[in-house]
């Protein structure tokens, strides 16, 4: 049997490049991976079907919500997200790395659940480009931006409740402190 694989939780708001962070890291190693989590939102133009998310209907996700599938879920904006508990145990067998790219009640709640997890948190580098970021997405719809905007300045009250605080300025940078991290477990 291969030694059960460590949990990395990767979060912070909307538009601090969490997703680009993660997959620089995944450049760095064979050894992580990322849980795919189920989503009830529509697919972004280039999102793959198991692969970005598994997509599914909300009668669909309130189901796996009745079976007790998820170690954690939430709304967000409009949609439900959730990870599985299914997701977290295939991975974690294997022996890798295993990274959560969650919002933050996600986080809180999956460090509650698994305390041996490492948290970080990513922030952007203002408030000005985390606007910047999340309007040049350009894949929403003007009150979308607003009500995430409005949710990211909310969840960057979250940040003293991580292991770690990494800021996103400078990608290489951010990048090499996460992987110095992941290292130092
Ligand atoms: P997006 O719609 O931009 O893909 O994701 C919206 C937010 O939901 C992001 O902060 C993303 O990291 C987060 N998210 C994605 N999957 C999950 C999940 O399984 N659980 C939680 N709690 N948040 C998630």
């Amino acid at each position: 049997m291969k030694n059960k694989g460590s949990i990395i939780i990767l979060s912070g708001p909307s538009g601090a490049g969490k997703n680009t962070v993660f997959d620089e890291l995944v450049k760095k190693s064979d050894n992580i991976v990322q849980t795919v989590s189920v989503t009830t939102r529509n697919p972004r133009v280039g999102e793959r079907d198991g692969v970005d998310y598994y997509f599914v209907s909300v009668e669909k996700f309130e189901e796996l919500i009745e079976k007790d599938s998820f170690i954690e879920y939430v709304k967000y904006g409009d949609n439900y997200y959730g990870t599985l508990k299914s997701e977290i145990d295939r991975l974690t067998a294997d022996g890798k790395t295993v990274i959560l790219v969650i919002e933050v009640n996600g986080a809180a709640n999956i460090k509650k659940c698994i305390p041996e997890s490492t948290s970080v948190f990513i922030v952007p580098p203002s408030v000005e480009e985390l606007r910047n970021r999340i309007v040049s997405r350009g894949q929403n719809t003007e009150s979308e931006v607003e009500s995430r905007i409005s949710i990211a300045l909310n969840e960057m009250t979250y940040k003293d409740n991580y292991d770690y605080c990494v800021v996103n300025d400078d990608l290489e940078t951010c990048v090499n402190n996460i992987f110095e991290i992941i290292n130092s477990i």
